[in-house]
């Protein structure tokens, strides 16, 4: 993390802190109660998006469709699609696009995808399908205009030769027609600063919207950060050390860790915030209201409530 963190941020109105919030769709029932815990105590927080992850190989297409439809079905959320080109063919993928969007979703998370093998496995594109995340973009804007978001790697994807070449990527997407890119999560903000003035040196004006992991378990953190190509630092190691049978004192940790992180954001200018939440909600929760994001009522939020009398 850059220097010690020395402002005082206290949640200024003025800054209009923005956040989304990532969930990915359960595969038991006892999953889909938690999950929709985490959605019931986030929601008041009125997040401007929320987005659902599509499984590796389009394994959830259901559950994600299903889970999106129920958010638009029973919140007043804005609900983002997340949809990859992988092992599928074009007409299966426009298919998709084209029920989100008769389903009255606006908004999709476009991805390569891993390869079916994981990764670090050479990643073909199907022989009929999209080619990679900008061809799957132009595909999503061309069918059914809706807005598009897309990744970002301030470390650079485990697959892409050097920064530049992941760079190139990005803007290749931002041609096809995205207008946000949300990170992969890092802990180091530095890595954030830099990257960011290399796609801004590249031309690319979109919102690059830092993904900010709050360390729900740390080994399990580590072991994605190991796939995804994060770096996770000896500091985060060290902070997390002893506690591995001490579950309350790790979310302490937790806490203390991602508001370090996303105040010194704050501190240099960022004002919008992806979390991804592993459907849990106390933790983002903390964290959005040291950000000054704040719930609003059901009545604030233009909700009827059942018992408010009916007016003549
Ligand atoms: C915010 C976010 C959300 C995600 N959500 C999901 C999800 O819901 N479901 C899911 O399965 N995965 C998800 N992922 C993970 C993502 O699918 C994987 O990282 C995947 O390997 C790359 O897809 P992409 O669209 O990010 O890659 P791209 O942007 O297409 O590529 C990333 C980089 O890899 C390099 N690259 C790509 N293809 C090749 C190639 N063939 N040869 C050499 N280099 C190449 C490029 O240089 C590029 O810079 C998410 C990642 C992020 C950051």
């Amino acid at each position: 993390m850059s220097a010690a963190r020395t402002s005082r941020f206290a949640g200024e109105p003025s800054l209009r802190i923005r956040v989304s919030f990532e969930f990915f769709p359960p595969k038991t029932a006892d999953m889909e109660h938690t999950l929709w815990e985490a959605i019931s105590r986030l929601a008041p927080l009125q997040p401007h998006f929320v987005s659902v992850t599509y499984g590796a190989g389009g394994s959830t297409r259901e559950r994600t469709h299903a889970t999106v439809k129920r958010i638009l079905a029973e919140t007043m959320l804005t609900p983002a699609a997340h949809l990859t080109c992988v092992a599928a063919t074009r007409s299966e993928v426009d298919a998709v696009i084209a029920a989100y969007a008769e389903a009255g979703v606006h908004h999709i998370v476009a991805l390569r995808g891993d390869p079916p093998g994981g990764v670090g496995e050479r990643y073909t594109p199907h022989p009929t399908g999209y080619r990679n995340a900008a061809d799957l973009v132009a595909g999503i804007r061309r069918i059914a205009g809706l807005e598009v978001s897309v990744s970002a790697y301030p470390e650079k994807h485990p697959d892409s030769a050097s920064v530049a070449a992941d760079v190139d990527m990005l803007k290749a997407k931002v041609d096809a027609g995205a207008t946000r890119a949300i990170t992969q999560f890092f802990f180091e903000n530095d890595l954030y600063f830099r990257y960011l003035d290399r796609v801004r040196a590249a031309g690319i004006a979109i919102p690059i919207v830092p993904g900010i992991l709050p360390v729900q378990n740390f080994k399990m953190t580590r072991n994605f950060a190991a796939r995804t190509g994060a770096s996770v630092p000896d500091w985060l190691a060290q902070r997390f050390d002893g506690l591995e049978d001490d579950p309350a004192t790790r979310k302490l940790i937790a806490a203390a860790v991602a508001a370090e992180q996303v105040l010194d954001l704050v501190d240099h200018g960022v004002t919008e915030f992806h979390f991804y939440t592993m459907n849990r909600a106390d933790l983002v929760y903390a964290i959005c209201h040291l950000l000054g994001v704040r719930p609003k009522s059901a009545h604030e939020m233009g909700v009827p409530l059942h018992d408010e009398p009916e007016r003549a």
